[in-house]
C-alpha cells in the first residue's frame, strides 16, 4: 500500500475499523477524517455530556489520545467534499485532497428536519436544535448556561426521549411532541409504552401525543410551534428530533450506489471493491426479516467496523445481517426490546403476559419469534434473543416462553430440539 487506509468518521464504526486494523497487525498508515473539531466520542454518551454540562471525559470513550496511542492521522474539521473512486481519492470542502489504497466510509447520519421555521432567513438556526452530533449538543448546552427554561422536543423516538430525560434532569421544564399514539414509537407497541409514559410524566416531563409539530414561527428567531390540533406552543429551545437520514450527500456523482444509504454486499463492501461502508450510513439486511435498511444503533456499528477491518486485512469475513435491539436505561425500569421494528413487518400472533408490573410481549411470525419486548425485569432476554438469531421454531414453547415458565421452555427444547 501507498497511501493507507483512509477513513471518513470518526464515530464508533470507523474507530472500530482502525482500532481492530491495529489490533490485528495493520502496519500501514491509517488517516480518519471528521467535519467535527473533536476527538473520537460516542453518541449515545451526549446525554451524559449534557447532563455534567460538559465536565465528563466519558463522551471520549476510547480516551482523549485514542488517535495518538493507536499510531492514526485524524484530522479534525476536516470535511469530505467528494469522493473520487477513479482517482482514489477524496476531496475536503476545502479543496485540498487525499489518496487512499483502501477507503471506509463511516460518515454516520444526521438528523432528518422535516419542520421549517417561518421567520427571518437563517433565524431557526438560532434556537432551532437537534441532538445528532456533539457539535449539535454543544450549541444547545451553550443555551442551557445563558438560561433557556423551557424545551419543545419534536419527536418521542429513543433520541427525543433522551434528550426530553436529560434537559428535565437539569431543570428544564421540557414537552413532547409526538404523532404517533405512543413514545418510542419504532420500538416498542402501546402496551409497552404505557407504564413508561406515566414514568416520564412522573419526572414533570409533558407529552403531546397523536400530535405533529408542523411550523416554527417566530419574529426574530423561532418562538413557537404550531401543531395540527391548532395550539401554538411557546418555548426557547426547540430541539428536532425527527428521525435520522444517513450522511451520503457527499457521494452525489461518485459513482457509489446508494438508496437510504450506501449500498453493500456481505463482505461490508460497495460496488468499489477498495472502498467499504459500514455503521448508520450503511443499508445493510435485518438479521431476523431480511429487509434491507441501515441498522442505526451503536452494537451495529461497532460490528460492521471491526468486520470492515478483517476484510481489508484480506479476512474475508461475512456479515450476517443487523439486528434492532434497543435497552433504554433513562426510565429507572429495566426495559429491552429486540427484533423487527414495529412497522418493519406484521406478527402473526402477538403474545402478551402482564404482572406486578412486569409487562412481556413476543411477536411471532411462521412459527419463530419476531421481536420481544421486555419491560420490568429483563430476565430471558439471552434466551429469547437466541431463540430468535438461531430462527428456532417456538410453536410448542410460546406459552412458556411468554409467561417466564424458562425450564418448562428447556425441557421442551431438549426433547423437540431445533
Ligand atoms: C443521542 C443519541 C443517543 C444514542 N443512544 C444509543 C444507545 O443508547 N444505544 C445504541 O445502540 N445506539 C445509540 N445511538 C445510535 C448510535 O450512536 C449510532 O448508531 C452510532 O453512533 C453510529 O456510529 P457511526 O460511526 O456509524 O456514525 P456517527 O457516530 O454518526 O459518526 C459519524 C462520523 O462521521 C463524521 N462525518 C460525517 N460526514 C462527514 C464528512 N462529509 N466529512 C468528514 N466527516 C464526516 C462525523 O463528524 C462523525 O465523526 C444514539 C445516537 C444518538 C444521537
Amino acid at each position: 500500500m501507498n497511501h493507507g487506509v483512509l477513513i471518513i468518521g470518526t464515530g464508533p464504526a470507523g474507530v472500530n475499523t482502525a482500532e481492530t486494523l491495529r489490533k490485528f497487525g495493520c502496519k500501514e498508515k491509517i488517516t480518519m477524517l471528521s467535519k467535527e473539531p473533536f476527538p473520537p466520542y460516542s453518541p449515545p454518551l451526549m446525554a451524559n455530556y449534557l447532563e455534567t454540562r460538559g465536565a465528563s471525559d466519558l463522551i471520549f470513550w476510547k480516551g482523549r489520545d485514542f488517535c495518538k496511542d493507536f499510531d492514526i492521522d485524524c484530522k479534525t474539521s476536516a470535511e469530505v467534499g467528494k469522493v473520487e473512486p477513479k482517482r482514489n481519492r477524496i476531496v475536503l470542502t476545502d479543496g485540498r485532497f487525499l489518496e487512499y489504497d483502501y477507503l471506509v466510509i463511516a460518515s454516520g447520519s444526521e438528523m432528518w428536519i422535516p419542520i421549517k421555521c417561518e421567520c427571518p432567513a437563517d433565524a431557526e438556526k438560532e434556537n432551532y436544535y437537534n441532538f445528532k452530533s456533539l457539535t449539535a449538543v454543544s450549541k444547545l448546552l451553550k443555551e442551557v448556561e445563558k438560561g433557556a427554561d423551557k424545551a419543545v422536543i419534536i419527536g418521542a423516538g429513543f433520541i427525543g426521549m433522551e434528550i426530553a430525560i436529560t434537559l428535565r434532569r437539569i431543570g428544564l421544564s421540557v414537552l413532547v411532541v409526538e404523532m404517533m399514539d405512543r413514545i418510542l414509537p419504532r420500538m416498542i407497541t402501546r402496551d409497552i409504552a404505557e407504564p413508561l409514559e406515566s414514568i416520564v410524566r412522573d419526572m414533570g416531563i409533558e407529552l403531546l401525543l397523536n400530535r405533529k409539530g408542523e411550523l416554527l414561527k417566530g419574529r426574530e428567531t423561532a418562538e413557537e410551534l404550531l401543531i395540527s390540533d391548532g395550539t401554538l406552543i411557546k418555548a426557547n429551545l426547540f430541539i428536532a428530533a425527527t428521525g435520522i437520514k444517513p450522511n451520503i450527500s457527499f457521494l452525489a456523482g461518485s459513482g457509489i450506489q446508494t438508496q437510504k444509504g450506501i449500498r453493500v454486499n456481505s463482505f461490508l463492501q460497495t460496488n468499489f471493491s477498495t472502498i467499504f461502508a459500514g455503521g448508520d450510513v450503511a443499508e445493510v439486511p435485518d438479521f431476523v426479516t431480511g429487509n434491507i435498511y441501515p441498522h442505526a444503533i451503536y452494537p451495529e456499528a461497532v460490528k460492521q467496523g471491526q468486520i470492515i477491518a478483517f476484510n481489508i486485512l484480506g479476512e474475508n469475513v461475512h456479515y450476517d445481517g443487523g439486528l434492532n435491539m434497543n435497552s433504554l436505561y433513562h426510565f429507572n425500569l429495566p426495559m429491552i426490546s429486540e427484533g423487527a421494528m414495529i412497522a418493519e413487518e406484521k406478527a402473526d400472533e402477538e403474545l402478551f403476559f402482564s404482572r406486578n408490573n412486569v409487562i412481556r410481549k413476543i411477536g411471532i411470525k411462521d412459527g419463530k419469534i419476531l421481536r420481544f419486548e421486555l419491560v420490568g425485569d429483563k430476565e430471558g432476554a439471552g434466551l429469547l434473543h437466541t431463540l430468535m438469531t438461531q430462527k428456532r421454531d417456538v410453536s410448542r414453547i410460546k406459552d412458556a416462553l411468554v409467561t417466564k415458565k424458562y425450564n418448562q421452555a428447556r425441557h421442551f427444547m431438549s426433547i423437540f430440539g431445533p
